[in-house]
């Protein structure tokens, strides 16, 4: 297949596109504007692959985009460009409006456009993947869990915006006929994620000996994905998902934030000791919490494991022990990011005026 990626040199894009160049033979064109988030190194490994390409590009600009697929000429797109961190969306939403909701509206347009000039056998396999997150669905208590058809109920000016493009995505699916199909994920982690997120904020100040800022009392419960899994789900999902379904994806590792940052001081503790200078669990320290801050996620994934046989591999323990040594040898990758972007910042405590 010819899958043109948006969001790519993000955190789980590049994930997608490292898969599906070194595990697949499909060829890939990688659509990215490069925001703070976007890093081409995420891709050196495979960036001279002859089976992958690159623009950069505003996935709100009609003519570069619509240019991109006559001449690409896609199997399948998959739509992971986003503004993807809710502080941010708590402290400027427009960013998230545009490209949420008007760049996905944007994408399907031409995606449209594009599909129904195919002849009749390329159309039938033509597929518009969207990546969306299991925040469209609000928070639970501390029972349930979420499923494909759990009501939608978003929060936060994030989750707000991806709810939104997830029904813009199903109305051109209903509406005109586009093949689409969703998915929606819990959080990730793993390599390559840009560090103002949870775990690498937490793991690049534990290697800087610095405090390690937990929301409120940690209480919060999320449900932990590792990326290549993710990666893997969304490669089985465009090649094996039934058009027009949902399918939800998740990493059956529930935990309470505050005991991510327990079990995360553990394994630094075992791989960068601190001589002298105590245990990284006494680095923990609770700051003011998210407004809004969801209480709990979870995550119901049966339907793609009974329908493609998916499951996670690896366990919360598994991944976070090479996720913490991946942040060891590669300061590289996130030293310059961090310094160009202030990552480590504390966002989202603006308290709008109404
Ligand atoms: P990310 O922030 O790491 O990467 C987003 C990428 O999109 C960046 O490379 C950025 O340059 C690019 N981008 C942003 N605006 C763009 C635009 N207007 N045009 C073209 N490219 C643009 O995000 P991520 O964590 O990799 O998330 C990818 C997708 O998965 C998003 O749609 C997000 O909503 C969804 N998701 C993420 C998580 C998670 O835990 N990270 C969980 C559930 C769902």
């Amino acid at each position: 297949m010819r899958v043109l990626v948006t969001g790519g040199a993000g955190f789980i894009g590049s994930a997608v596109v490292r898969h599906l160049i070194k595990k697949t033979e499909h060829q890939v064109l990688n659509v990215d504007k490069l925001t703070y988030a976007g890093n081409l190194e995420s891709l050196a490994s495979v960036q001279k692959n002859a089976r992958y390409s690159f623009i950069k590009a505003d996935i709100c600009n009609r003519a570069t985009i619509a240019d991109a697929f006559v001449s690409f000429k896609p199997d399948a797109v998959m739509h992971l460009a986003a503004e993807s961190h809710v502080d941010r969306s708590i402290d400027g939403p427009a960013e998230f409006i545009n490209t949420n909701i008007v760049g996905t509206y944007t994408l399907l347009e031409i995606a449209l456009s594009y599909w129904s000039k195919l002849t009749n056998e390329r159309a039938e396999r033509f597929r518009f993947h969207h990546i969306s997150t299991d925040e469209v669905f609000g928070a639970l208590g501390s029972e349930g869990h979420f499923f494909e058809d759990t009501r939608y109920d978003p929060r936060s000016p994030y989750s707000a915006t991806k709810a939104a493009s997830d029904h813009l995505v199903r109305a051109w699916g209903h509406t005109y006929g586009l093949p689409i199909v969703v998915t929606n994920c819990s959080n990730n982690y793993g390599p390559y994620q840009f560090p103002e997120k949870l775990i690498p904020l937490m793991i690049i100040k534990g290697l800087a000996g610095e405090p390690l800022p937990v929301y409120g009392q940690g209480l919060n419960v999320r449900d932990w994905l590792f990326v290549d899994d993710h990666a893997e789900a969304l490669a089985l999902v465009l090649e094996r998902g039934r058009t027009g379904e949902t399918y939800n994806v998740g990493g059956a590792s529930e935990r309470r934030n505050i005991d991510v940052a327990h079990a995360l001081c553990e394994v630094m503790d075992e791989l960068v000791p601190r001589p002298g200078k105590g245990a990284h669990r006494d680095l923990i320290s609770f700051v003011p919490d998210r407004p809004g801050h969801d209480f709990r996620y979870a995550i119901d994934f049966s339907k793609l494991r009974s329908e493609l046989g998916w499951q996670p591999r690896h366990s919360f323990q598994e991944g976070l022990r090479s996720t913490v040594q991946w942040y060891i040898n590669n300061r590289g990758w996130w030293e310059p990011v961090v310094a160009a972007n202030d990552a480590a910042r504390r966002r989202g405590l603006s308290k709008k005026s109404a």
